[in-house]
């Protein structure tokens, strides 16, 4: 597939969190955790209303696997994935109104310190990472795709393989500069931290893999 570029209006917020003009970069977490609940929960909702769906708790987790050697933090998720379409449409723009008044504020004013206070979305993800590998199969279907960007030049996608319905997300930590620090987001005591910090909005377990060293 030919490269795809990201929508305008998505490429200015984008540009923002590639230079990560923030201080509080550790916010990516609480949303991508918020995203893979969120995708549980719709599993979940659906089981409620559809009877050949059955919800058992335990199969429904969100698992963060970390691999220093490779500067890899992945987020995997047992929720609802997403379809090609769906990785096109959802991933290639601002999806959420949220997202949009967190833009405005943001050209409003200089941007500092005010990201906490909105959900800036998946693009956040972008702040620590310099690519982003999206492996995602949809409920009810076989096929998976696989959505992968290094940012602002846009994103490709294509076929992939995955066993089990739901979304893995491979984000490949920045290197240390001499201005901005991103090894700590390799480091386990500190994703526990932020995982600790931001884990009251999320409804299932959380498991941690950081043997991977
Ligand atoms: P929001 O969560 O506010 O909709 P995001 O930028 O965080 O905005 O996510 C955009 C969209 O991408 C979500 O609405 C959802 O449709 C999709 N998405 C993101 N992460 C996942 C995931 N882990 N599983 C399924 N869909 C996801
Ligand atoms: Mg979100």
């Amino acid at each position: 597939m030919a490269k795809k570029q990201f929508k305008a209006e998505s490429k200015r917020l984008l540009e923002m969190m590639i230079n990560s003009i923030y201080t509080q970069k550790e916010i990516f977490l609480r949303e991508l955790l918020s995203n893979a609940s969120d995708a549980i929960d719709k599993i979940y909702y659906k089981a409620l209303t559809d009877d050949r769906l059955v919800f058992n708790k335990e199969d429904y987790y969100i698992k963060i696997a970390v691999d220093k050697s490779a500067r890899t933090l992945t987020i995997t998720d047992t929720g609802i994935g997403m379809t090609k379409d769906e990785l096109d449409n959802n991933l290639g723009v601002i999806a959420k109104s949220g997202s949009l008044a967190f833009k405005k504020e943001v050209e409003a004013q200089d941007g500092h310190n005010i990201i906490g206070q909105f959900g800036v979305g998946f693009y956040s993800a972008f702040m620590v990472a310099d690519k982003l590998v999206v492996t995602s199969r949809a409920l009810g279907s076989d096929e998976a795709y696989r959505w992968i960007s290094a940012g602002a030049d846009g994103y490709t996608i294509e076929p992939a393989e995955k066993e089990t319905v739901g979304t893995e997300i491979v984000m490949h930590i920045k290197e240390n500069s001499e201005e901005e620090q991103y090894d700590e987001f390799l480091e386990p005591y500190r994703l526990k931290a932020i995982v600790k910090k931001y884990s009251d909005f999320i409804r299932y377990p959380i498991k941690m893999d950081m043997t991977t060293q």
